[in-house]
């Protein structure tokens, strides 16, 4: 058993759906596979901001509810012949009816709820299942429509709802026994109790990577429309190439660091049974894409690739008043957790003299204002000096297997910027070593990575690099 998902941009219109129909039947001939689908492109967008404007009581959400009818009438058009249409146009038009019902039961109340906007969100994943096994059955396919609210067991915390792994694994053992390709909808789950819940935005490769554990697939394949995942951001790096095996560790890495991999959280299933997660390009099929497995990779390079995450801002606390006091840190990050801030990095110097922490620069204000009134005494006694906030900033991070334990990486990374003459604000790097992560400028993002790709993954010495 192979599972197959395939996201919105491959589901953006008739020509995309197409194609991965063809990769879809091609496959199916071969072996037995479950197929996970997104929503099309930008419907589960289109249908949050339905809500909110209904929400607001405001009768204009249906431009909305229009646009995404016309979007699926134009696929169904030209996919089907005229005498083909009627069932799918059927099947579309009973549940733009339930979701209109929905959407004016909002714009009265004037409230969507977490659980009402996870029910609106539901449509999306629903409609294109629908619409792409009805066209697979035209094909000469023999397509069944899942519906993974029947076999996704959540609690209820809607939006982003949590697993029950052992329910959800026994309802989807039933699937391998289908004879048609079961058509699965991603991203959508529910409570026990059948309300509808949703894993969290990009949900869809959680489902697959559930449903591939579950049905203990040899292999989880994500199609996307890249070729898998890269050396480093191709916008700013021209020789950034597709990285064609990692490990489950390094995948995590450069996701956590802003390589579109896949969420971390997403490849635990898959992780748990071993199940290799291949990334592929629907536009590209007879590329092998990125191979994601569970065991070392031996490449060819020191590092595997850089990782880079823009909108960073950096805040620094210095004092001699923190020198030796026990629970100054616990304050620090209790008070920023009670913000729900997200912490991206840290980095204390062994002087106790100050620390650096690392987020996303929309928390800038909640950051210095929490840690103002957490540290009002230490402020006003000048044992802590006023607060220095950092902005446009970026986090670069070099990440690999082949780092751990092998001198000089760090070395080689600050000499090659050092050379090129840019700043480095911070840096820090856990004991796992398989990533080094450091704070600069954005104005000097392409030019790092520029370099740094030289240094380490072009086959050349770091004297060779010479900036872009
Ligand atoms: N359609 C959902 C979203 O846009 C889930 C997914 O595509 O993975 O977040």
């Amino acid at each position: 058993m192979r599972v197959e998902k395939f996201g919105g941009s491959s589901l953006a219109d008739s020509e995309r759906i197409k194609n991965i129909s063809s990769i879809i039947l091609n496959s199916s001939k071969k072996e037995k596979i479950a197929v996970i689908l997104s929503a099309m492109k930008g419907v589960t967008d289109s249908l949050i901001r339905a809500a909110q404007i209904a929400e607001e009581g405001n009768s204009e959400y249906t431009e909305d509810i229009e646009n995404i009818r016309e979007k699926h009438l134009k696929a169904v058009r030209s996919l089907f012949a005229p005498k083909n249409q009627t069932t799918v146009i059927t099947h579309l038009q009973l549940m733009f009816n339930e979701l209109e019902d929905i959407l004016h039961g909002v714009e009265l109340v004037r409230e969507c709820s977490k659980r009402t906007m996870d029910l609106v969100m539901s449509f999306g994943e629903r409609m294109s299942c629908t619409l792409v096994t009805e066209y697979l059955n035209t094909r000469g396919c023999s397509a069944k429509f899942i519906d993974a609210r029947n076999y996704i067991k959540t609690d209820n915390r809607y939006g982003s709802a949590v697993v029950d792994f052992a329910k959800s694994y026994a309802l989807i053992k039933n699937i391998g026994s289908l004879k048609a390709v079961p058509i699965i909808t991603g991203f959508i789950a529910s409570t026990e109790n059948g309300i509808t819940t949703t894993l969290g935005r990009n949900g869809s490769d959680y489902t697959a990577s559930i449903f591939g554990a579950a049905l203990e697939a040899e292999c989880i394949e994500i199609w996307t429309d890249v070729d898998g995942v890269m050396s480093a951001d191709p916008r700013f790096v021209r020789n950034a190439f597709v990285i064609p095996e990692l490990s489950y560790q390094e995948a995590m890495e450069l996701s956590y660091f802003g390589a579109e991999v896949l969420h971390p959280y997403t490849m635990i299933p898959a992780i748990e049974k071993g199940i290799p997660i291949r990334i592929k390009n629907s536009l590209n099929p007879s590329n092998p894409g990125t191979l994601i497995l569970n065991k070392l990779i031996s490449h060819p390079y020191p590092i595997t690739g850089i990782a880079s995450i823009d909108s960073i801002a950096l805040l620094n606390i210095e004092g001699g008043g923190m020198i030796g006091i026990p629970g100054i840190a616990a304050r620090i990050f209790h008070a920023l957790a009670k913000e729900a801030v997200n912490i991206m990095m840290i980095s204390q110097a062994s002087s106790e003299h100050s620390i650096c922490l690392v987020f996303h620069e929309t928390e800038s204000k909640a950051v210095v204002n929490s840690l103002h009134r957490e540290l009002a005494l230490e402020l006003e006694t000048k044992r802590v000096e006023n607060f220095e906030l950092k902005k446009d900033l970026v986090m670069i991070a070099i990440i690999g297997e082949n780092m751990r334990g092998t001198p000089g990486i760090s070395g080689k990374l600050f000499s090659a910027l050092g050379r090129e003459e840019i700043n480095v604000f911070a840096i820090a790097q856990g004991s796992s070593e398989r990533n080094i992560s450091f704070i600069i400028s954005k104005k000097d993002e392409k030019h790092a990575l520029g370099t740094i790709h030289r240094a380490f993954l072009e086959n050349g010495t770091d004297s060779e690099t010479t900036g872009n």
